[in-house]
């Protein structure tokens, strides 16, 4: 199994290379935001909860967000690997994922990390607000989201290059250009 996280800042570019990721690896994506769009989209009560973090540009909290990738990950495993697109966001998700996927002996086999410079964020963020309604890409709230991400997320990064797993691909430019540096990465895990 060829498991993997998809990691960087928000608007570095996740979810376009996760999907090109699934499609030539056949991994199973899981993206936690696209996750909790869909049950805020349902107006469950989880979609609630989790709106009020969301709009605001917060993190949800670890408890829920961990629940939810324990049921995904006690379903029926795919053979191939999973992709986390999204997740982990804080150590203490980081430790808990480890501990899950130690359980079925399938570590994480490395962490891609996106890296885009702040002003390319910022103006694709906005971009995208334009273009897809979503509430947290206001500019408003882009700015905290942004915050969020340096204080609690980014140190996730020094946790994965201790365990020798982390690799910084530059995140800008061309679509299959990044791509094409994703899949060099890929690519030697599996040969
Ligand atoms: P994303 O689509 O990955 O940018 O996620 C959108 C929003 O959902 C984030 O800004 C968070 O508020 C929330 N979210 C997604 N994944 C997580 C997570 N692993 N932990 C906490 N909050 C999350």
């Amino acid at each position: 199994m060829l498991n993997v996280i998809i990691f960087g800042s928000p608007g570095c570019g996740k979810g376009t290379q996760s999907a090109l990721i699934i499609e030539k690896y056949g991994l199973r994506h899981i993206s936690t935001g696209e996750i909790l769009r869909e049950e805020m989209r349902k107006q469950t009560e989880l979609g609630k909860e989790a709106a009020r973090h969301i709009e605001k540009g917060y993190l949800v909290p670890d408890a829920l967000i961990i629940r939810i990738l324990a049921d995904i990950l006690a379903e029926e495993p795919n053979p191939k690997g999973y992709l986390f697109d999204g997740f982990p966001r804080t150590l203490t998700q980081g430790e808990e994922l480890d501990k899950m996927l130690q359980e079925k002996g399938t570590p994480i086999a490395t962490v891609l990390n996106l890296d885009v410079n702040e002003e390319e964020l910022v103006q694709r963020l906005i971009k995208r607000g334009v273009e897809c309604g979503r509430s947290d890409d206001m500019e408003s709230v882009i700015y905290n989201r942004l915050a969020v991400y340096r204080n609690q997320t980014d140190p996730l990064r020094e946790y994965y290059k201790k365990q020798g797993k982390l690799f910084t691909i530059k995140g800008s430019g061309e679509v299959s250009d990044v791509f094409e540096r994703v899949s060099d990465v890929l690519d030697r895990l599996i040969l």
